[in-house]
């Protein structure tokens, strides 16, 4: 359908001040971004809805770049842990208790928080073939997903299913032009190298990028020097891993040697700023990362950390925690943030053509009500995203030129139900 947001204020790229905001006419056809302007109906185009823009704010649908979606399940359950406490000792025997079904109903819920805080695309990391590609297929967003990789050997059995999981999906699921698939071999202390060399084997055999934790505790570190004697940024670019599309989720503890390589080898590092500091695992070197040009984007991580997957949130503490850190309230900017939020996150899934609001882009795209004390008066709608925005003033957001939320409704998706089963989940497995 074309669709022609009439005046509306919009966050656009700009390349002195990385964005600006501008009341402007923008129309959308055949799902792509065709005219960003004055009039576009006087440049020819022929809306065949017209939405009025007064007191909207448009811009680049958010990338969440790092979550696991069926953890929904698990907000509130898990908190106040040190990180290897809440993994092994509590997130992993609940997953153990897991149907597909409540995985489908989890990763619905994550998908409804996402949509109905701005986010348009995002990539997930997961534990199983079919109900959660399924769950996320059916959500309109987009996605890349990874099933999680786990293998103490090449010729590991269940290593092996697992990454027959991450095929049946790609086979499956594929026809959804949404939908994208990396490898994911979930991180360096749950993989040995021979499994580590097998997935490389099989992203070339199947032209997937790869999808890891990586630097994420001190303890990984520790270990890693003992078992390997180098860092874990080390040890996978030594093994040549980063000769791959990598995004790698986290990226906290870092050397200076690390920070060079991954800048060097275009590494996306998926810095999840809330979950890192929930979990006790420190904050990453952001400024420096920054300052030697390493593509970042941002994650939420999942609701079992988080505890949600709202974009909004994390953009707020990305700037606010370098600041108070590094003393220094230039150390983030919400220019920057909102870019790694949109554009690097974009990237970093594999959608070249989607993250930005420029014409000839893909339309997946944030509409929010200015009509909010949050966002008034609209003196610098970038900072209100990243400042002051709660996410909840997001109004109607839109993938590929299709609404999959339109005035906070969302046609597909059965709330009630999916409250209800994931309620009713987290009593048997751990009421
Ligand atoms: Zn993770």
């Amino acid at each position: 359908m074309n669709t022609l947001f009439k005046s509306i204020t919009a966050i656009v790229p700009d390349s002195e001040n990385g964005f600006v905001t501008k009341v402007c006419d923008v129309a959308i056809k055949d799902g792509l971004i065709c005219y960003i302007g004055d009039d576009a109906e006087k440049n020819g185009f022929i809306p065949e809805k017209t939405i009025n823009g007064k007191d909207k704010l448009i811009t680049a649908g958010l990338v969440n770049s790092h979550t696991h979606s069926y953890m929904s399940l698990f907000r509130n359950s898990a908190d106040d842990l040190m990180f290897h406490d809440w993994l092994f000792g509590r997130i992993m025997p609940m997953e153990d208790k897991l149907t597909a079904d409540d995985m489908y109903y989890g990763t619905q819920l994550a998908c409804l928080e996402m949509i109905k805080t701005g986010t348009t695309a995002f990539l997930d990391m997961n534990i199983a073939r079919d109900a959660i590609t399924r769950a996320i297929s059916e959500s309109g967003l987009k996605a890349t997903i990874s099933r999680g990789l786990v293998g103490n050997s090449r010729d590991d059995e269940g290593g092996k299913a697992r990454i027959e999981d991450t095929l049946y999906d790609m086979r499956t699921y594929g026809g959804n032009k949404r939908l994208k698939f990396m490898m994911g071999p979930h991180a360096i202390y749950t993989t040995d190298r021979g499994y580590l060399e097998l997935v490389m084997e099989k992203a070339a055999e199947y032209k997937t990028g790869i999808n890891i934790h990586l630097s994420e505790s001190v303890k990984e570190i520790e270990d890693c020097y003992k078992e390997h004697g180098c860092s874990p940024v080390k040890y996978l670019d030594d093994m040549g891993m980063f000769d791959f599309h990598t995004v790698a989720a986290h990226c906290v503890q870092l050397s200076d040697e690390d920070i060079e390589i991954l800048a060097k080898k275009g590494v996306y590092a998926a810095t999840n700023p809330i979950s890192n500091a929930k979990l006790g695992n420190g904050f990453a070197r952001i400024p420096d990362m920054l300052e030697k040009g390493v593509r970042l984007c941002i994650g939420t991580d999942s609701a079992g950390s988080n505890n949600t997957l709202n974009m909004f949130s994390d953009m707020n503490f990305i700037c606010l925690a370098h600041k108070g850190n590094h003393r220094s309230a230039t150390a983030v900017s919400a220019r920057q943030a909102l870019k790694m939020a949109t554009e690097n996150g974009a990237k970093a899934l594999g959608f070249e053509n989607t993250g930005i609001l420029k014409e000839g882009y893909a339309a997946d795209l944030t509409v929010m009500d200015m009509k909010y004390p949050s966002l008034q008066p609209v003196n610098d709608p970038v900072a209100a995203m990243c400042y002051s925005a709660s996410g909840y003033e997001v109004e109607s957001v839109m993938v590929d030129g299709e609404f999959i939320m339109e005035n906070r409704v969302i046609p597909h998706m059965d709330e009630e139900r999916i409250y209800f089963e994931c309620n009713q989940a987290m009593k048997r497995i751990d009421g």
